[in-house]
């Protein structure tokens, strides 16, 4: 899912409140509001593509030899596939980052029997049917497949159908003709090769893809394939072809309508194999790009050779006004003609992509039809209505037929609508929609469910925020003040997570100033901060930190302080270090500069009455200081550190008395911030408490 960016971790070693990476999953983000997108820029690596992923995967488990496979997707789709291979009895290593080696099973059964869960993953459910039900049949093994409701109301009879021509053993565990299925029964039976097997191509093309790749395990002689009906998404069938080739079965095509598998056909791992980046993936910054960016979007991964046919819908951008330029390995796009230009397409052989064409025909001059479109209906969710439904939810007018989409924008700026758009579970369908964040109108696009982009892309999101530019002002902050031990930053961290912002932990900075300070030789006694020659070194110090964030880590001049800046001296340093102004007036830059899409979450003392004065949502947190005492005294004994109850409440006291007694920035609650007493609550609870105090600003504006 997409994971909020923790620019400033608690992972405390001593003396902060537990930390939040063992939040409950009821935190999980169940919506993500996207600010409006200004303009966009910079270059995206993108993932693997998953129809490429899921084929090779395959192809190296079933074949003789092992395969270093580099550049793979990591995604839901394709973690599916990666286990049933290993239920199956396959070995897979990781070697590197999006690298594995898969030593195949070279066509023979290493596990007679397994049950397989698929999720939603119609290129692991297709091929695995049609290669399990061949080998189950020849070898006498009995499998079973199965994935989410969804998968389960995805057709998959025409598949079956061609299996059983064949003399393979296929059940139906639930309705006829859609997963779930058991495949084989458990004893051996010789296939029926000789006739042609006819299959229907105008449904799915994965159905003959699956047989493409299924039946090189049985081709005792040569194997016949015929399409019935005009075969759809032709490039995916490209694809296989392409892949089959590689692991060393030639296909011999005539038209797009027989397939013939030489006699002898036999898998061998060609070693080594590099998965193109997902074509479908970069229509979404194609799209960005030619929607908001004049200085360009480099897409890198894919080029206008790229095998994958989803490519072709840089053509269709360009129809629509596009600029885009490209090399063997990379895009660049930039806005071209604007408003775009409304088509009327055949879009068959971009399936996927073309859902991206839907959502930039809301920013074309007149009505934009995208034709033959029918395969929609059979995805991870009919997607034909889906989007004619979510399209109108912005303003658009849609006519939704069939097999097509007729799609006219709302006409002028004032007519687009701020919108929560349903995903159906349809990673598409979240991404695709992102676009409407560059609407004219400025409005809030919600994405509901963002964590289904991780089907495919499980990072596009924080790709999305890395390449665009908010519209000023935009970006929400939450603002949670409150004493030292309130709780703050376990209760912003769940804050953050469940909206999937970004979090400032305010505090740390303090904390790195103290530490600077001590490591510069700078005294940081109450009594050498009254001086206020020496006050305006330390604040000096303080402007020119050389502070960096690296995911957990905290580094100061290329020194790791993480854990420096956590102990309890670190604290009290910091305490004193903020009661006076140069130091408070030099971090002030520094914590509005942590302000990104899509929000922030920021904590501290003075969040809310001086940072971010103008915060829609400003929560001050307390708790009895014996309480806060308590706590901090559970947490330390829990490390192994001793404590003495008494001292730490005495050292609250003193902060407290310090952060509230101070000139600068005194701790208080904003006049305008809602007070959570969190004595008696746990941390669900305020958590809770905040996001619906969150969700109740949102309905106002
Ligand atoms: O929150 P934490 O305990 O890490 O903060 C360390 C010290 O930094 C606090 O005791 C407080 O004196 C100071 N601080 C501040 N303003 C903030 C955050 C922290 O003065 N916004």
């Amino acid at each position: 899912m997409y994971p909020p960016r923790y620019l400033i971790p608690t992972q405390s070693t001593t003396d902060k409140q537990a930390s939040a990476p063992c939040l409950p999953a009821m935190f999980q983000q169940a919506f993500l509001d996207l600010p409006p997108i200004a303009s966009a820029h910079g270059e995206v690596t993108l993932p693997g593509s998953k129809s490429i992923s899921n084929r090779v995967l395959l192809l190296a488990a079933l074949s003789h030899g092992a395969t270093e496979i580099h550049d793979i997707l990591a995604s839901d789709d394709t973690q599916v596939m990666r286990e049933s291979l290993k239920t199956l009895g396959c070995e897979i290593t990781e070697t590197g980052t999006n690298q594995l080696r898969i030593v195949g099973i070279g066509g023979q059964l290493q596990n007679k029997t397994a049950k397989l869960f698929l999720g939603n993953a119609g290129t692991a459910m297709r091929p695995l049917t049609a290669a399990l039900t061949l080998m189950a049949t020849t070898q006498g093994g009995q499998f079973e497949v199965s994935g989410v409701p969804r998968m389960h109301e995805r057709p998959i009879g025409d598949l079956v159908d061609a299996l059983r021509q064949l003399g393979g053993s296929v059940t139906d565990l639930g309705q006829a003709g859609y997963p779930p299925l058991r495949l084989g029964d458990g004893d051996t039976h010789a296939l029926q090769l000789d006739a042609p097997i006819a299959v229907r191509g105008d449904v799915s093309s994965q159905f003959l893809t699956a047989l493409l790749l299924a039946l090189p395990l049985v081709a005792t002689r040569d194997v016949v394939i015929d399409v019935v009906g005009e075969l759809i998404s032709k490039p995916y069938i490209d694809i296989t072809l392409k892949l089959l080739a590689q692991f060393g079965v030639h296909v011999q095509r005539e038209d797009w309508r027989r397939f013939t598998i030489p006699a002898g056909s036999r898998y061998t791992s060609p070693g080594q194999v590099f998965v193109e980046a997902d074509a479908s993936s970069a229509s979404y910054f194609i799209a960005l790009g030619a929607l908001g960016s004049t200085q360009g979007i480099t897409i890198q991964g894919v080029g206008l050779d790229a095998i994958q046919g989803d490519i072709r819908f840089v053509e269709a951008a360009q129809r629509m006004g596009a600029d885009v330029t490209g090399g063997p390995n990379h895009l660049c796009v930039k806005r071209g003609a604007w408003p775009l230009k409304a088509i009327d397409l055949d879009c068959n052989h971009i399936p996927d992509a073309a859902m991206t064409l839907a959502v930039m025909a809301l920013y074309a001059q007149g009505t934009t039809t995208l034709r033959n479109i029918a395969s929609w209906r059979v995805k991870e969710t009919d997607r034909l209505s889906a989007m004619a439904t979510e399209l109108r939810k912005l303003g658009a007018t849609v006519d939704e037929g069939d097999d097509y989409l007729r799609i006219t924008p709302p006409a002028t700026p004032g007519e687009w609508r701020p919108a929560a758009i349903d995903t159906y579970d349809d990673h598409r369908i979240a991404m695709c929609f992102s676009l409407a964040a560059l609407n004219p109108a400025a409005c809030v696009v919600r994405i509901n469910e963002p964590h289904c982009v991780a089907k495919t892309y499980p990072d596009y999101f924080e790709t999305l925020f890395d390449v665009t530019t908010p519209c000023v002002g935009q970006v929400p902050v939450i603002c949670i003040d409150g004493p030292t031990a309130s709780g703050k930053g376990t209760l912003s961290q769940g804050v953050a997570k469940a909206l999937g912002y970004a979090w400032l932990d305010s505090g740390a900075l303090y904390r790195l100033v103290g530490v600077a300070a001590e490591q510069a030789g700078l005294s940081t006694t109450v009594e050498a901060l009254a001086d206020p020659a020496h006050a305006a070194t330390v604040g000096e110090l303080a402007r020119n930190m050389a502070v960096r964030f690296e995911g957990e880590q905290v580094f100061l001049g290329g020194q790791d302080v993480s854990a420096a800046i956590r102990t309890e001296a670190a604290g009290m340093g910091a305490s004193r270090v903020s009661a006076i102004g140069p130091v408070r007036a030099a971090l002030m830059d520094l914590q509005q500069g942590f302000v990104r899409a899509p929000g922030l979450v920021a904590d501290g003392r003075d969040m809310g009455t001086v940072i971010f004065p103008h915060a829609p949502l400003k929560v001050f947190l307390t708790a009895s200081a014996e309480k806060r005492a308590e706590r901090r005294y559970r947490q330390l004994i829990s490390k192994g550190i001793s404590a003495n109850i008494d001292s730490l409440l005495a050292d609250l006291k003193e902060r407290d008395a310090r952060d509230t007694n101070r000139q600068h920035a005194p701790l208080k609650a904003a006049t305008d911030a809602a007070l959570l007493d969190n004595t008696d609550l746990g941390i669900e609870e305020s958590v809770q408490q905040v996001l619906s105090w969150w969700q109740s600003k949102q309905r106002k504006t």
